[in-house]
């Protein structure tokens, strides 16, 4: 069935979110730092006439290695700040430091806050091992001094950090992704779009043909039935997969289509499907009880076995 209508997506971003999980190594220097947090010292590295805090192994200006380490009061001048959304961050000026060290500002007004302002640390009360040991800074009064405290013994490094990077976005689909989604979600349909010159029918759809950079022009409906055109089976865990392995992704061209369509051939065992799912192979898509309105909406391609 072919059909003209405009693009007029209701489905129009989906809410996401990106999950990275790792394990940081923070180095010697770093690791003496945080591990230093728990005891509400703050370890700074001496590079020739230069002193970082946090403490690093090398200068990064100068590319000297640390040659000793040492502690500071955790007192300073605020150099600069931000108020955001929900907190204030501050570059601090430790005394006896030569560069500035980012963190946030707690328990302050920013608009009590200046340039040149004397803040102190504030600790965790329930040290966890981490940067957070060191909460923030807060405001000092003017008379607070710092200087070098003669460091009688270092803890050991801590050697590794659990983190999760997490960003939370908004995945915009734009009229052609927003169209497809509509009819997915609403009435389980798949629609693709007819390119202007060569007429090749492209799903996912998109503004450009990416065979002769035409525009695209016709809204098609195209069925849930198509042919694989490459398959593997997954046995390999890893992040955003939809189903635990092993499971077979394919390569599927529908119906009146000219592109292929990633996805995966279900409903079956892994070992029968080495056998049976193969180039050539039909499918058509078993629809799931969800309607997100993605191509998630499609639980799996099963074989069409009477065909
Ligand atoms: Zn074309």
């Amino acid at each position: 069935m072919t059909m003209t209508q405009t693009a007029t997506a209701s489905m129009s971003s989906m809410a996401a979110q990106l999950n990275m999980p790792y394990t940081l190594t923070p180095g010697r220097a770093t690791g003496i730092y945080l591990a230093e947090l728990r005891n509400r010292r703050l370890i700074a590295s001496r590079h020739a006439d230069r002193v970082l805090v946090p403490a690093q192994d090398f200068d990064a200006t100068t590319g000297r290695p640390a040659d000793e380490f040492l502690e500071l009061h955790a007192v300073g001048n605020l150099v600069a700040f931000t108020q955001t959304k929900d907190e204030v961050f501050g570059l601090v000026q430790i005394d006896g430091s030569d560069v500035p060290m980012l963190h946030r500002l707690v328990g302050v007004d920013a608009e009590d806050l200046s340039i040149g302002s004397r803040v102190t640390a504030s600790w965790s009360d329930v040290p966890a091992g981490n940067a957070l040991d060191l909460q923030g800074f807060t405001a000092a009064s003017d008379d607070t001094a710092g200087a070098a405290i003669t460091l009688d013994e270092l803890s050991e490094p801590v050697t590794q950090v659990d983190y999760v990077m997490t960003l939370d976005y908004q995945h915009a689909y734009g009229p052609y992704y927003g169209t497809l989604f509509d009819a997915v979600r609403t009435d389980r349909r798949l629609r693709g779009i007819k390119c202007s010159k060569c007429r090749r029918t492209l799903l996912p759809p998109r503004a450009v043909c990416d065979v002769c950079c035409a525009p695209t022009s016709e809204w098609i409906d195209v069925e849930a039935v198509g042919t694989v055109q490459a398959c593997s089976v997954v046995h390999i865990t890893f992040l955003g997969q939809r189903m635990p392995p092993p499971y077979v992704y394919a390569e599927i061209v529908l119906d009146g289509t000219s592109t292929r369509l990633i996805h995966m051939v279900g409903g079956i065992d892994a070992e029968v499907a080495r056998e049976q799912v193969r180039p050539g192979s039909r499918v058509q898509a078993v629809w799931s009880d969800r309607r997100t309105g993605s191509l998630a909406d499609v639980e799996y391609f099963a074989l069409v076995t009477d065909a």
